[in-house]
């Protein structure tokens, strides 16, 4: 990758290795009417920790619970976090699913990379997951649309305020039963576009899961908020470029001039786009002659450069279909307005239309163990 690692040289981690301290008492399950995202989480956590002296410890399963830390860690000061975020979910025949978990262990290890936090090795992690996720078992609904989200986070742990890389690091995942992203569930959601804040730049860290990328966007989402929006259209560069919506991936269905079918067209990984795992599910799949059969759909995906002035004329010419919003918490959802200087752009429909519709259904069956795809559903046990 080309970004300079620590030397560690010493034990990778180890999934093998594991240790496994059971809690005492169960908390008690939740009706799954009242989760919210990210608030409730299972009995248990994983966590293994990086000393440049010995390498990986040898990772541990234990209650979920309070990790305590030198406060002048260099995660609080610095801001040395990578998380990643993946569903298991439970099929029909009792079997916990991930979903393409190997593009997320990739992910993990070049935002680990791009931080100079020490070297992970992903694979590991994910038979870490699969341990957590097959432990966590009575955590997972049954329920379509429910699963059970995983967190894997590494902190930078040297202890110390000097502005360097830290050569201590600390791994802990974590899992919380899910339901529906929105709290109004499948309902489309507004989007304001907002250029005077941006979330990414060329040579920043856009295209990495790491904490710093998120907290600057919350003050901005706050004012969207206030002007009646739900997430923000994040904005780029003085042609307006269109890249992210809120912290997910941003796709609109545009009706073609030549008459052959829609083109399915999302921002290209220029290093202000989160490569997300939805975004290139949702690609492959439209592009996939299998998919366009099943489902009569004749899509193209493209992945280009596009812009506000683009969108608002495929708005005009009555040639913008939908909007999505994509990513592991929400899969597909759908947008109904855009606020852009100070006019909405309105998405025909209400809800998802037939493109966002064909495509979480696909996923949600290949996540859910009722269709097998290229692999892309991987068995917990
Ligand atoms: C995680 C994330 C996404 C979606 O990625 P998935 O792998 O599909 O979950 C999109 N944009 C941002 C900024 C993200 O953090």
């Amino acid at each position: 990758m080309g970004h300079p690692t620590n030397p560690g040289c010493s034990a990778s981690l180890d999934a093998s290795k594991l240790k496994i301290t059971l809690s005492e008492t169960l908390k008690p399950l939740q009706p799954i009417e009242t989760l919210q995202f990210g608030k409730t989480f299972s009995d248990h956590m994983i966590v293994a920790t990086y000393d440049p002296a010995v390498g990986w410890s040898a990772p541990e399963v234990k209650p979920y619970g309070p990790i305590a830390l030198d406060p002048a860690s260099s995660c609080f000061h610095y801001g040395g976090n990578a998380f990643e975020g993946l569903k298991a979910y439970l099929g029909p025949d009792g079997e916990a699913r991930l979903f393409r978990p190997d593009l997320n262990m990739r992910r993990l290890e070049r935002s680990c990379a791009r931080l100079a936090l020490p070297p992970i090795d992903g694979d590991a992690v994910l038979e870490l997951v699969k341990r957590l996720v097959n432990i966590e078992k009575r955590w997972m609904p049954e329920e379509s649309g429910y699963s059970l989200y995983i967190r894997p986070t590494i902190i930078a742990t040297r202890p110390g305020l000097a502005v360097t890389a830290s050569d201590h690091a600390l791994l802990y995942i974590l899992a919380s039963p899910t339901g529906p992203y929105f709290p109004q569930g499948l309902e489309a959601v507004s989007l304001l576009a907002v250029s005077d804040n941006v979330r990414a730049w060329p040579g920043g860290t856009g295209s990495h899961k790491v904490a710093g990328n998120y907290s600057p966007g919350f003050l901005p989402q706050i004012a969207a908020a206030q002007q009646g929006y739900d997430q923000i259209l994040w904005l780029f560069g003085e042609d307006r470029r269109i890249t992210e919506a809120g912290a997910m991936n941003f796709f609109v269905v545009v009706k073609r001039d030549d008459g052959d079918g829609l083109d399915l067209i999302t921002a290209s990984l220029d290093g202000t786009i989160l490569p997300g795992v939805t975004r290139a599910s949702c690609l492959a799949l439209a592009g996939d002659p299998e998919f366009q059969k099943e489902t009569s759909l004749r899509l193209h995906p493209q992945e280009k450069l596009y812009t506000m002035s683009d969108l608002v004329k495929w708005s005009s010419e009555g040639k913008l279909l939908e909007a999505l919003a994509i990513g592991t918490a929400v899969i597909v959802g759908p947008c109904n307005r855009i606020g852009y200087e100070g006019k909405d752009i309105v998405i025909p429909g209400n809800g998802l239309g037939p493109v966002g519709t064909a495509l979480r259904k696909k996923i949600l069956d290949i996540q859910e163990g009722r269709t097998n795809w290229q692999g892309w559903g991987v068995v917990c046990s």
